[in-house]
């Protein structure tokens, strides 16, 4: 018996067949609204399947209908993605942000309540913070760092315990690279779940995924990832993947198809071209991650570098415990505080060469940001001092240079800084 292959020996070929095209090597882009079908009784079978109005029998597919609701770009991208992770299917969207948008809308009901942890990205705190609550939804949130009796107890506190429908995290958080444990989340979803309904675990893996964590093995019912960081990984293109159970992503789609924020053809076809070299592109990443962090550690300018290799057993035991657990890379995302605050900062953005100034990460080319005031500039004061989002912080997204340019860029911008 020969051995399944890995992940990235198959995203060149997995879920395509070339004789459906000619014999192209390459999946084409199906650049079209609608597909034809064969017979009227052919149309008639596949709306019964795409719309639940009978169970598809042993062996049916999904036929192409409307490229809102099926494209062969979008489905070969799909079964693609659920390699990584082992999922039983994957929803793709046009940004990370429809897919957490959707997942909250499709799982939450008015007078429910949604444990975060905090800080969250961005866009994903605004919709929680902003618009959910104008559907009635309400929200809790937790830090890293809280034990799982604490996380229960605010969840005890806020008196909607048995509204409890899911909660959503984010690990390691951005940009201090703090971790959540997955496992204990899902302690907790399970501490407030009942027969009749079950507390989802939803898991944003866009830092660590989909190489490096896998959360579904950890007890998460859903990943999301804005595939527009490193599955895209070229800055070149805005996507998002949710990925889960069959009956979950079953859900999501039905809603995907209504609300229309499905990705594109083009998309689709950037993204799988991507795939290819994930594996490849995200290795690299990793170690020069871990040189650039090597120099920062020992740089008289730098205060503390906040790099997943740098936990210890000994200074950090609950963090280095959870790394061991669920994170199986150091990743590429890393933060340091530099000696002066935000003149010395600026003074070290502006003076880079290689590196380019910009928020996102995951790409090819290493990007460099202030969180305080760039991708983090609308968190309350409090909150970001409480998590050491400092006017001192900068952020770097490592990529596939060559790490010694990389090293003598920042030993540059140091210098002038
Ligand atoms: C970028 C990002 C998102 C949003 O994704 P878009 O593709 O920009 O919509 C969500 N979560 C995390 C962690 C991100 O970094």
């Amino acid at each position: 018996m020969s051995k399944k292959p890995q992940p990235e020996s198959l995203m060149m070929s997995h879920g395509y067949k070339p004789e459906l095209s000619e014999g192209a090597i390459k999946p084409p882009i199906f650049q079209t609204s609608t597909f034809t079908f064969k017979t009227a009784e052919e149309g008639k079978a596949f709306f019964e399947v795409a719309y639940g109005l009978r169970e598809q029998s042993e062996g049916e597919e999904q036929g192409l209908i409307y490229s809102r609701i099926n494209n062969p770009n979008l489905e070969i991208l799909e079964d693609r993605l659920t390699l990584w992770d082992e999922a039983e299917e994957c929803a793709v969207f046009e940004s990370g942000m429809s897919a957490i948008s959707t997942v909250f809308l499709e799982f939450l009901k008015p007078g429910d309540l949604l444990l975060v942890s905090a800080p969250l990205y961005g866009g994903s705190d605004h919709f929680v913070s902003k618009i959910l609550p104008t559907f009635g939804i309400h929200t809790a949130a937790f830090h890293v760092g809280q034990s799982q009796r604490e996380i229960m107890d605010i969840v005890e506190a806020s008196g909607m315990a048995d509204r409890l429908a899911m909660i959503h995290i984010e690990t390691p958080a951005n940009p201090t690279n703090d971790l959540i444990d997955i496992a204990g989340c899902r302690a907790v979803a399970d501490h407030f779940s009942t027969p009749e309904k079950r507390v989802r675990l939803a898991v944003d893996n866009t830092y660590l995924g989909p190489l490096w964590q896998h959360p579904l093995k950890h007890g998460a019912d859903l990943v999301i990832y804005s595939a527009t960081k490193y599955i895209g990984g070229h800055s070149d293109v805005i996507a998002g993947a949710c990925l889960g159970s069959k009956p979950l992503i079953k859900r999501v789609k039905v809603l995907r198809t209504f609300l229309g924020n499905m990705a594109g053809p083009w998309t689709g076809w950037l993204l799988m071209r991507s795939l290819e070299t994930l594996k490849a592109r995200m290795d690299l990443q990793a170690t020069n991650a871990e040189r650039v962090a090597e120099m920062l550690n020992n740089h008289p300018k730098v205060g503390r570098v906040y790099y997943l290799g740098n936990l210890t057993e000994q200074k950090d035991p609950d963090q280095y415990r959870i790394r061991e657990e669920q994170c199986l890379s150091n990743g590429a995302m890393l933060s340091f505080d530099i000696d002066g605050g935000e003149p010395a900062a600026f003074r070290f953005l502006n003076a880079l060469r290689l590196i380019k100034l910009a928020v996102s990460l995951g790409s090819t080319e290493s990007l460099a940001e202030h969180p305080a005031t760039m991708t983090h500039a609308d968190v309350d004061e409090a909150v970001k001092a409480n998590l050491n989002i400092t006017a001192s912080m900068l952020r770097l997204s490592v990529g596939v240079e060559n790490w010694r340019d990389l090293c003598d860029d920042i030993e540059q911008a140091l210098a002038k800084a």
